[in-house]
């Protein structure tokens, strides 16, 4: 059965983020949402307008009301998103990723000099941040409701979802 599924499987090359976002260290459901996001999967104002759906496109947050919403806005250019970005960066005595594109943002998280640990904790506060920005995001969007995004909020949310 193992060796049918090999034969019939499509391999394709690997990337290079894949080891970054796939390890025990990481819940799978950072890893997931960090995937939709490099395989343009998430479904933002922008993308669906580009598969034909009709509708006006706001930032979630109100923070910025004249942008589209898209990837980039939403995990780079939204002042909710700069804001959370700028307290990790300040939790971890570093500089917030840059914020030129998705890309960017990502070497970004992945070139920090940190310790093998550290960089592990990192890797995972920066994956756990991207969730909870998306999170923030529908819950706004869909539930009309703000979500609380305190210091306290996201560490609570980071000792539930990751492994000891
Ligand atoms: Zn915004």
């Amino acid at each position: 059965m193992k060796d049918c599924y090999k034969a019939c499987r499509l391999k394709f090359p690997r990337v290079p983020w894949a080891s970054s976002i796939w390890c025990r260290h990481i819940h799978p459901k950072f890893s997931i949402l960090v995937w939709k996001k490099f395989h343009d999967r998430l479904p933002t104002d922008d993308h669906l307008q580009r598969r034909g759906i009709r509708l006006a496109s706001v930032c979630a947050h109100g923070a910025s009301p004249s942008n589209i919403e898209s990837i980039f806005h939403v995990f780079c250019d939204c002042l909710f998103a700069i804001s959370l970005w700028n307290w990790l960066a300040m939790v971890f005595r570093t500089f917030p990723p840059t914020t030129i594109c998705w890309l960017e943002i990502w070497k970004s998280i992945e070139s920090k000099p940190f310790p093998s640990q550290l960089k592990n904790l990192w890797m995972t506060a920066s994956l756990s941040m991207i969730y909870v920005i998306w999170y923030s995001r529908n819950k706004r969007l869909f539930d009309d409701c703000p979500v609380n995004i305190s210091s306290r909020s996201i560490i609570v949310s980071l000792e539930k979802d990751c492994p000891s």
